[in-house]
């Protein structure tokens, strides 16, 4: 259990202790119908047909702690945008594809990216706990890459023939989908691997279930020699609710550093006012910002892009705004080249 210190909080505390389910509860809980979204959000039946369509193609689905984050009756609301189907998913749009990222290209065995140097990527579990609209994975083929015991002796081999690897990043779908029990033991075995330092989790969930960051976790993330990273996935302060940022408190009081990406987002981020008060409140909670990334041009999510040269913009009004630590690195990913590329900030 994690123990709240603040005693203002003590009323919130009591009342998540009577009704919290588990995280694996919460994971097999999440709300994949549309019907029910609009029902819970008391939506405009009319955008319904649309989001019933555009869930066929990549489904709905999204944590109930995540819902109850939104407003009621918006259907502007910055987080329902991540999570609705919508019908302009389905117009089709030229130059926006289905593996943007070529990642087929830099998977040398399955579960295994190493496109970096130093640095490789193992998808360690293909689940989501909530689809998200934006995602450049949402036509990767998770199902190939869902690894077996026999892979992950291989891919545990590839990294220990490799002296240059340096960091291990776990990544997916979402890596904290999988159990910590095959988390702690992975975690082990890579620590095994001397030329090893430091491990580094990609995750949407601390967020979207905060539940799931519990003892058992911090536990396998701070027993082993290596130092630990964890990013968040956060794209507007309204989802950093009170009790996700007491389990960041939480996990960066055990020693995991905290860093947050996010994705500019039309509609959803794209205003310095929004984007400013997000690396605000990240830091209230421990976390620096640390890469705001361009759309990937994946089939479904054009309506999400914004130009270049109003993301500039706005990492330049953030640049004026905010301390330097607090304005994240505005980079885009280009499958051909080799580290995430910085895009101009403009004044
Ligand atoms: C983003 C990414 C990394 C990590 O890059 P950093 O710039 O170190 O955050 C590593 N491997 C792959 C395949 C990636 O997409
Ligand atoms: S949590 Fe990450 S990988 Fe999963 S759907 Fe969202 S953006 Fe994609």
């Amino acid at each position: 259990m994690i123990h709240r210190t603040e005693p203002g909080c003590q009323a919130l505390s009591l009342s998540t202790a009577l009704n919290q389910e588990t995280w694996q509860q919460a994971l097999a809980n999440t709300i994949r119908d549309p019907r029910q979204l609009f029902e819970l959000l008391q939506l405009d039946p009319s955008a319904l047909p649309a989001a019933l369509a555009a869930s066929k193609d990549f489904p709905l689905r999204v944590p109930h702690s995540f819902v109850e984050r939104m407003k009621k009756g918006d259907a502007s609301d910055p987080l329902l945008l991540q999570v609705l189907p919508r019908g302009q998913e389905l117009d089709y749009q030229p130059g926006f594809s289905k593996d943007p990222l070529e990642e087929g290209n830099s998977n040398p065995q399955p579960g295994l990216i190493h496109k970096y140097q130093g640095r490789v990527l193992l998808v360690v579990s293909g689940a989501c706990a909530i689809n998200c609209r934006y995602c450049f994975r949402r036509h990767f083929p998770y199902q190939d890459n869902n690894p077996s015991r026999k892979a992950w002796i291989n891919t545990l081999r590839y990294i220990a023939d490799d002296p240059s690897i340096h960091e291990v990043i776990l990544s997916g779908g979402d890596p904290l989908a999988a159990s910590d029990t095959l988390l702690a033991e992975l975690t082990e075995r890579i620590a095994d691997i001397p030329h090893v330092q430091r491990l580094r989790i990609h995750s949407r969930l601390p967020i979207v279930i905060p539940q799931r960051i519990n003892d058992s976790c911090i536990q396998w993330m701070t027993k082993s020699r290596l130092q630990t990273i964890m990013v968040i996935h956060s794209n507007h302060a309204n989802e950093l609710s009170p009790e996700v940022g007491e389990r960041l408190l939480t996990l960066r009081q055990s020693g995991v550093h905290l860093l947050n990406q996010t994705v500019l987002l039309k509609g959803i981020n794209d205003n310095s006012d929004t984007l400013c008060k997000l690396s605000e409140s990240l830091f209230r909670y421990a976390v620096l910002p640390y890469y705001l990334h361009l759309l990937d041009r994946v089939q479904g999510a054009a309506h999400f892009l914004t130009s270049d040269k109003q993301a500039g913009k706005l990492v330049g009004e953030m640049t004026q705004r905010l301390p330097g630590y607090l304005v994240p690195k505005l980079v885009r990913e280009l499958p051909e080249k080799p580290a995430k590329m910085p895009v101009p900030v403009l004044f």
